[in-house]
């Protein structure tokens, strides 16, 4: 078994703990004495530094929300003068305004460390070949999965995103063994390496550092065939971190976080309250080693549940279940609560996977007060003409998922606008609809 950090990745769960308050309590201490909106948000609810004595304390502490970020925009929520500062990433924007992220020498390292141990929990070592796909620039993705690339000794390419021919070739010349990238670029890139005449054994690909966006299990198996490779899922946020606050490992089933760096909980969304493991809830994860733009109990909006079941890697860090969706994703449909990764499962079943390709649009629309759905789905090259039935399978199989009725559309291969970076899955045209959320937007990642 091969890790990064051994002692840090199989400490025992209790000193895990202990170190947790430890850094909790350092991390409270600064923002309280260095960020003003902290100290506004403690004071006003009553609550001191000294108050932290338990991990269960932290309960008492306030939430951080997107917004606060953007009040605060640009960086009014570092608790280190600006003169620290070595780097600024920014959110992708997929939900409205950016927020930018401040980065001291310190974070960059620690980043850099957590990003190695999950190229290593994902297979790789320092003899590795890394083709790193994710864009470069603002977004975390590509700069981060990078220096942590180069932080555990491996082969680097800084590809980024675009020029897909350009990434064949290179694929092919360097024979990379490890592919950092979207999930939804990953499909693309089969597709054109179908296309362009490429074969699974020009490329040397064993696996994939896949993250950014949410993919469902179906989408896995559908990627690890057509590029035959071992697909493990990354996750991360540039107001966190970036890429690596937690990785999968061998076991291909939930990711560990990296729990000496980040304070994970699940609350209910509604009542903000604290979930048990194992319930499903809105991700919060606090900071504990940050020392540029620590945050205290991030809502990130993303929709899991934690595993605590001992893991056969040895490693002792908590689990996250693949995520749901985002809360912001959700769609509610005639009263119903629809998440896009449900009827990616449906499209992606066994059950269709000789009639459609994994490329697809869910469209929202308003008619007559009445909220509708349309599923797009492209079929394979083969069934165009003879897909009445495809199409009333997919609707009753949407149907029994989600409980709507949906206009299912098959269209022609190659007709839905690829993503090269993160996928935009869903088109609410609902001007002033049920939840307001969710028009088309331009989204970063590639
Ligand atoms: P950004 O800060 O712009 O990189 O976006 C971070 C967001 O991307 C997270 O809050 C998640 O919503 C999403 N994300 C990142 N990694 C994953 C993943 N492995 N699965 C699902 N969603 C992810
Ligand atoms: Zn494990």
């Amino acid at each position: 078994m091969n890790y990064y950090n051994q002692e840090v990745e199989t400490m025992h769960h209790d000193k895990l703990k202990l170190l947790q308050l430890d850094r909790i309590r350092l991390v409270v201490k600064k923002v309280y004495d260095n960020v003003e909106p902290y100290r506004e948000k403690m004071r006003a609810i009553g609550i001191r530094p000294a108050d932290i004595n338990d991990l269960s304390d932290i309960e008492h502490l306030p939430f951080t929300e997107k917004q606060d970020l953007r009040d605060n925009y640009p960086l009014g929520m570092l608790s280190v003068p600006n003169s620290e500062i070595v780097r600024v990433h920014t959110s992708s924007g997929t939900t409205g305004q950016r927020s930018a992220v401040g980065y001291t020498q310190a974070d960059l390292d620690a980043w850099a460390d957590v990003m190695a141990r999950s190229l290593v929990a994902g297979g790789c070592t320092k003899d590795s070949i890394v083709h790193n796909a994710y864009g470069y620039g603002l977004f975390t993705g590509g700069l981060g999965a990078n220096n942590g690339s180069e932080r555990l000794g491996a082969m680097t390419l800084p590809v980024s995103g675009g020029n897909t021919s350009q990434q064949l070739q290179l694929l092919k010349d360097f024979k990379a063994d490890t592919i950092c990238c979207t999930p939804s670029y990953a499909l693309y890139l089969a597709d054109e390496m179908k296309k362009q005449g490429y074969d699974i054994k020009d490329l040397a690909l064993k696996r994939g550092i896949m993250g950014a966006e949410p993919w469902t299990e179906e989408m896995r198996q559908e990627i690890e065939k057509r590029l035959g490779l071992k697909a493990y899922n990354i996750f991360g946020l540039s107001e966190i971190m970036g890429p690596g606050v937690a990785m999968e490992c061998s076991q291909q089933n939930g990711m560990h976080i990296w729990e000496d760096h980040f304070l994970p909980e699940i609350i209910d969304p509604k009542t903000k309250k604290v979930l048990p493991n194992g319930s499903q809830g809105e991700l919060v994860l606090s900071n504990l080693t940050k020392t540029g733009m620590p945050l205290l109990r991030y809502r990130t909006r993303d929709i899991t549940s934690l595993d605590d079941t001992a893991c056969p890697c040895r490693r002792t860090h908590i689990k996250m279940n693949p995520l749901v969706g985002r809360s912001d994703d959700m769609l509610i449909i005639s009263g119903a609560n629809v998440y896009p990764s449900q009827i990616e499962s449906v499209l992606l079943s066994s059950e269709l996977a000789d009639y459609i390709e994994p490329h697809y649009l869910i469209v929202v629309d308003r008619e007559n007060n009445r909220d509708r759905m349309e599923v797009k789905v492209e079929v394979k090259e083969e069934m165009v003409g003879a897909s009445e039935a495809i199409a009333n399978r997919i609707r009753h199989n949407v149907t029994s998922a989600t409980g709507i009725s949906a206009k299912i559309t098959l269209t022609p291969p190659n007709t839905i606008q690829r993503s090269q970076g993160k996928a935009v899955r869903v088109m609410d045209n609902r001007k002033n609809g049920a939840n307001g959320i969710n028009g088309v937007h331009e989204k970063e990642g590639g």
